[in-house]
């Protein structure tokens, strides 16, 4: 079922400007108003105008650092006077949104730990109602599209139109070199579905270390991704929490700096016409490989009806490994993995196609 959202795009908040990326840059945690108000002046000055820091912070053992508080509402409070920056922060309870109601923050965010939690976001919603406040909900922990949209259709139920995403990974038991498996293919899903949302990476915490943010976030930029939002600190090594993966204002400036920008599209008549062209190419191909498809679901039809009529079992495995080893085996420049896929996934249809006349 297609879950509408009534969106006001990004472009009609008022603050976040082209070109992309559209940076959201600030500490992971606000500590001390020197640390709050250096870090934001590094970063006003080449021109970030979105400032973020944690104020309550959703850490995994208790006794950490858990954030100032209130007091720090006040910090971003000057920041956004002294550097007329914007400033956004995480919410996580109805108490959250008010106090940043009270204090004057601009723009939310929902942490990955929120947004995997109903109870909480209907909380949330129910305390933003009646507020045009921009909303940037981060992918719950675990892989599950849903949840995410679930948590988007709370906020817009509930009168939020200003609204986006933040895609920051999944934690994962994998042995990968992150933090948290980028899962590429989820934002890739997302962005399709809602074109309109605005969307954001978060390379910080996908990469939990500041070795990785250049690759990441070039990978989001190659996506088309309309924005970062990227830990900084005036003096990462002191940090009280995510030390590692924050960077300087300075080594932010170079890292933005080094992203190759390609278009999203191209107003180039030649680019048009080439791309016309081989989109053309690829629509017959498609055109032929359902023609290709559906012959092959006709064929299996008639051996469901055969292996009926002889009282045999549809499923044969040893037949189906054979059928696979010998389309990996032409695969050609195909990669197997790919290959492997679409191969089981005609399986899987043809032998419910198949069932489907046992059972008829
Ligand atoms: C954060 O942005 O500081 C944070 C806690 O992120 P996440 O919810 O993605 O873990
Ligand atoms: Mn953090």
């Amino acid at each position: 079922m297609a879950h509408e959202l009534d969106i006001i795009p990004s472009s009609e908040w008022g603050f976040f400007t082209l070109p992309r990326p559209m940076c959201i840059a600030g500490p992971c945690s606000a500590e001390t108003e020197e640390q709050v108000m250096e870090t934001a002046k590094g970063l006003a000055d080449f021109g970030i105008h979105v400032y973020r820091a944690g104020i309550w912070k959703p850490r995994t053992h208790p006794g950490s650092f858990e954030g100032v508080g209130t007091p720090g509402l006040r910090w971003l409070r000057k920041v956004k006077e002294t550097y007329g920056m914007k400033v956004c922060t995480e919410v996580a309870s109805e108490k959250h949104v008010l106090e940043c109601i009270k204090y004057g923050v601009d723009v939310v965010w929902i942490g990955a730990r929120t947004s995997a939690n109903p109870f909480l976001m209907q909380e949330i919603a129910d305390a933003l109602e009646g507020t045009d406040i921009p909303v940037l909900v981060k992918n719950p922990v675990n892989p599950d599209i849903d949840l995410w949209v679930g948590a988007l259709e709370r906020l817009n139920r509930a009168g939020l139109r200003k609204l986006g995403v933040i895609h920051r990974g999944f934690s994962t038991s994998a042995p990968i070199p992150y933090r948290n498996d980028p899962g590429w293919k989820m934002a890739i899903e997302m962005r399709s579905r809602y074109p309109q949302l605005a969307f954001f990476a978060d390379p910080s915490h996908m990469a939990g270390d500041r070795k990785y943010l250049l690759e990441l976030s070039q990978r989001a930029m190659d996506l088309g991704l309309d924005g970062l939002m990227v830990e900084s600190h005036c003096d990462p090594s002191c940090a009280l929490s995510d030390a590692k993966q924050q960077l300087t204002p300075r080594d932010l400036q170079t890292l933005l700096e080094s992203l190759v920008i390609r278009d999203n599209t191209s107003d180039n008549e030649d680019y048009k016409d080439g791309i016309e062209a081989l989109r053309a190419s690829i629509d017959v191909i498609d055109d032929n490989l359902l023609k290709l498809l559906k012959d092959r679901m006709d064929v299996s039809r008639k051996i469901g009806a055969y292996k009926k009529d002889h009282n045999v079992a549809i499923i044969q495995a040893s037949r189906w490994e054979q059928v696979l080893e010998g389309v990996k085996a032409k695969a050609g420049g195909l990669s197997e993995p790919f290959v492997e896929a679409v191969f089981n996934a005609i399986h899987d249809e043809s032998v419910r196609v198949q069932n489907g006349i046992l059972e008829g």
